[in-house]
């Protein structure tokens, strides 16, 4: 066990995920959009990864830049990228994976709707869209959670650093499935979606990778691994984390 783990022990998880509510205080977490099944899933391959300010910028960019749905399905990667890019970072990988689905979706179904899936169970509906070639864990658990009523909550590569920083999730659990199964037991279904909104907000403003903000962190008083860089820095003399 690493000393960060030790240190959670004391403080708890439970007080982690506690605390991380309170940083909803601020106000910087908006409501939740309300989408359908199909433009819930494109919305999420924008918000991997990003901001919520910034999915929606992106989300925003492309019904502007772009006439419908399929008018995405038939332009290039970098056509979307210049739509996006702005606000999101990987815009051409985003804007082939936006592609892909449509295309996909458009092959099996001559439409771009997916709302059948609201009468398949949850397993079923997860199994389907998990089939897509541009599905991640991410966007699946995402579109469970906004657009299917689930208790799901999606984990993107900035979250996963936030979350094992703090503690809520332990460092050597790589089980995607094991992890949520654990964020689902810790966070209830009511506050998931804001829950996964504030982590993003704190991978962006503080969690950085590398060298994370911890001593501006408004979690670093029950954060292990902002009271160990506050220990390393004391010890060593050094106010800068590493
Ligand atoms: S205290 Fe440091 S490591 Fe912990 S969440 Fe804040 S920035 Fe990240």
């Amino acid at each position: 066990m690493d000393r960060a783990s030790d240190i959670v022990m004391t403080t708890s998880k439970q007080k982690v995920v506690s605390q991380v509510f309170h940083l909803g205080k601020n106000g910087k977490v908006g409501a939740a959009r309300d989408l359908p099944v199909l433009e819930q899933f494109l919305y999420a391959i924008c918000r991997e990864g990003a901001t919520p300010e910034a999915a929606d910028k992106a989300f925003d960019g492309l019904q502007k830049r772009f006439f419908d749905w399929n008018e995405i399905r038939v332009s290039s990667a970098r056509e979307i990228a210049d739509a996006i890019e702005e606000f999101v970072p990987d815009a051409e990988n985003r804007g082939q994976r936006l592609i892909n689905f449509l295309q996909e979706v458009f092959e099996s179904t001559f439409s771009f709707d997916l709302e059948s899936m609201q009468k398949k169970g949850l397993k079923q509906a997860a199994k389907q869209l998990a089939r897509y070639q541009a599905a991640s864990d991410f966007a699946v658990a995402w579109v469970i959670q906004k657009s299917l009523g689930g208790h799901a909550i999606p984990v993107d590569a900035p979250s996963l650093r936030v979350l094992r920083r703090l503690g809520v999730l332990e460092e050597g659990q790589n089980d995607g499935e094991a992890q949520r199964a654990s964020l689902e037991h810790q966070v209830p279904k009511a506050k998931g979606a804001e829950f996964v909104d504030l982590i993003s907000v704190l991978a962006d403003e503080h969690c950085w990778d590398p060298d994370p903000a911890c001593p501006a962190c408004p979690l670093g008083k029950v954060c292990p691994t902002g009271i160990e860089t506050k220990l390393a820095a004391v010890s060593t003399g050094h106010k800068k984390p590493r």
